[in-house]
C-alpha cells in the first residue's frame, strides 16, 4: 500500500513521517508530500552546500579546524625529540598537501604535490615523525619497504602492493584510502647500482624506480587486494592517488661523501658578505637534489619527490632526552608497567647517560634504546611482580651494566 495514500484523511510528510496534525503545512507534491519542518532543513542543506562550493573547499578534505603547519610542528615536538628541519619541512608539506585536497578541482593555479624525501640514518625518527604526523590529522597511513618491490616479472611484490598495505589499514575503505600518508622506507636501497656488474638488466634497482612514478604522482592503480603479486584471474581494487601523500625515507649511507665532494668545489653560501664555511661534521645539512641523483635515484623520482629533507644522527645527550621527554618515552613505559605493580621506579641519571651511551656504542640510533632498556628490565619484570613487600625499584648504572654484560646484545658491538 502506497505510504502517502494510507489514508487519504490523514496525509504524511513524505520525508519524515509526521501526519498532517503534526505538520503545520503539508506541501503537496505528484505524488509526495513534505512538511514546513523538512522543508526548511532541505535549504540549510542546500544554503551550505552552495556556500562550500563558493569558497571552493571540499568538507570532506577539510584539514582539522585553525591547523597550521606551525600546530602541526607542536604537535610532534611532544613526541619526536630534536630534528627541528625536518619537522618544519614536514609541517609545511602536510598543511599544503592536505590544503590542496580542499581545492575544488579546475582554477587556475593548481598546487602540486608534495610528496617528500627523508635522508637519515636508521633509528633517527624518520618513520616516526611520519607515524605521529597522520595520527594527528587522523588520516589512514601504511608503512612498507621498497626492498620487497621488485619489476614486473621477477621475484617479489609489485609495486601496486604499496597500496595494499593502505587499503587493509582502512579496511578496504578506498575513499579513505585515497587520503592517506604512505611512508616508504629504505628509498635508498632501490637506487640504480653504479657499477653493477650484471650485464642483463638491474633488477632492483632502475626498473623498480620507473614503476613508482605514476603511483607518486598521481594516477589510478589496479591494487591486488591482499598484496603480493597480481595475477589475471585475481580481482582489483581500483584507487586514485592523486591526493595520497607519499613519504619516503633512507639512509643513504655514504652519501655524506657525495655532498663533501660537492661543498668542496662549490660555494654553498654567503655570511655577512663573505663565502660560509662548510660545517663538515653535519654535512647532511646541505644535502641537494643533485647529491640523490649522484647516489642513484632517477632524475624522474626525484622530481616527484620534491620536499627534500634531513634527519640528524642523534648525540648521547639527544637520546638522553629520548629517553625520558616524549609523551610516551621509553622510561614513561616502564614507570607505567611498574606502577601497576604498585612500585616506584627509578632510573638513577648515571644509568640513563650510561643506556644512551650503549646506543651509541651499537650503532643503531634509537631504535638500540628499547632492545638496551628490555635487557636491563627483563629480570625485574619477571621477579617483582605480585611481590608485596616491594614498593620502590632504583635502576642505577651498576645494575644496568650487570645485567646488559649478561645479555646477548653485548655481541652486537662486535658486530
Ligand atoms: P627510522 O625510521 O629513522 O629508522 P624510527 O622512526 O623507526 O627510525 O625510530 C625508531 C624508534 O626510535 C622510534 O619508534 C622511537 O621510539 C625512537 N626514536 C627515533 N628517533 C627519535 C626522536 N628523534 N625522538 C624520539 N624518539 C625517537
Amino acid at each position: 500500500m502506497d505510504f502517502n495514500k494510507r489514508n487519504k484523511y490523514n496525509l504524511r510528510c513524505s520525508f519524515c513521517g509526521r501526519d498532517k496534525t503534526e505538520a503545520k503545512i503539508l506541501v503537496a507534491g505528484i505524488d509526495a508530500h513534505i512538511c514546513e519542518i523538512c522543508v526548511e532543513q532541505a535549504q540549510e542543506i542546500i544554503d551550505e552546500e552552495l556556500d562550500r562550493k563558493k569558497t571552493g573547499v571540499s568538507e570532506e578534505f577539510a584539514l582539522p579546524e585553525k591547523l597550521n603547519p606551525r600546530d602541526i610542528k607542536v604537535h610532534l615536538d611532544q613526541y619526536v625529540i630534536g630534528q627541528d628541519e625536518a619537522k618544519k619541512f614536514l609541517s609545511v608539506a602536510v598543511y599544503n598537501h592536505y590544503k590542496r585536497l580542499g581545492q575544488q578541482i579546475g582554477g587556475d593555479v593548481e598546487i602540486e604535490k608534495s610528496n617528500v624525501l627523508l635522508v637519515g640514518r636508521t633509528g633517527t625518527g624518520k618513520t616516526l615523525l611520519a607515524k605521529t604526523i597522520a595520527k594527528h590529522l587522523n588520516v589512514p597511513f601504511a608503512i612498507v619497504d621498497a626492498t620487497v618491490f621488485t619489476e614486473a616479472g621477477y621475484v617479489g611484490e609489485d609495486v601496486e602492493s604499496i597500496l595494499s598495505r593502505l587499503l587493509q589499514v582502512c579496511d578496504y575503505d578506498v575513499e579513505m584510502a585515497e587520503r592517506g600518508i604512505v611512508y616508504i622506507d629504505e628509498i635508498d636501497k632501490i637506487a640504480r647500482k653504479q657499477d653493477n656488474p650484471s650485464i642483463t638488466r638491474d633488477v632492483s634497482g632502475e626498473g623498480v624506480q620507473q614503476a613508482m612514478l605514476k603511483m607518486l604522482e598521481g594516477t589510478e592503480v589496479h591494487v591486488p587486494p591482499q598484496g603480493g603479486r597480481k595475477h589475471p584471474e585475481q580481482k582489483l581494487i581500483k584507487v586514485d592517488t592523486s591526493n595520497i601523500l607519499f613519504i619516503c625515507g633512507g639512509a643513504f649511507d655514504g652519501i655524506e661523501k657525495i655532498i663533501a665532494r660537492r661543498v668542496n668545489t662549490q660555494v654553498i653560501g654567503f655570511k655577512n658578505g663573505e663565502e660560509e664555511e662548510v660545517d663538515r661534521d653535519h654535512l647532511l645539512q646541505y644535502i641537494t637534489h643533485k647529491d640523490i641523483k649522484s647516489y642513484g635515484l632517477i632524475p624522474e623520482l626525484i622530481g616527484r619527490l620534491p620536499v627534500l629533507t634531513y634527519l640528524e644522527p642523534l648525540d648521547e645527550a639527544t637520546l638522553k632526552l629520548i629517553l625520558t621527554e616524549p609523551k610516551n618515552a621509553l622510561l614513561k613505559q616502564y614507570d607505567k608497567l611498574f606502577q601497576y605493580e604498585g612500585i616506584k621506579l627509578e632510573f638513577t641519571p648515571e644509568a640513563i647517560e650510561f643506556i644512551a651511551s650503549k646506543a651509541i656504542e651499537f650503532n643503531l640510533g634509537a631504535r638500540g634504546l628499547r632492545s638496551i632498556c628490555e635487557a636491563i628490565m627483563t629480570d625485574a619484570m619477571f621477579e617483582l611482580p605480585g611481590k608485596t613487600d616491594v614498593d620502590k625499584f632504583v635502576v642505577d648504572k651498576a645494575y644496568a651494566e650487570a645485567k646488559l654484560s649478561k645479555s646477548k646484545l653485548t655481541q652486537l658491538k662486535a658486530a
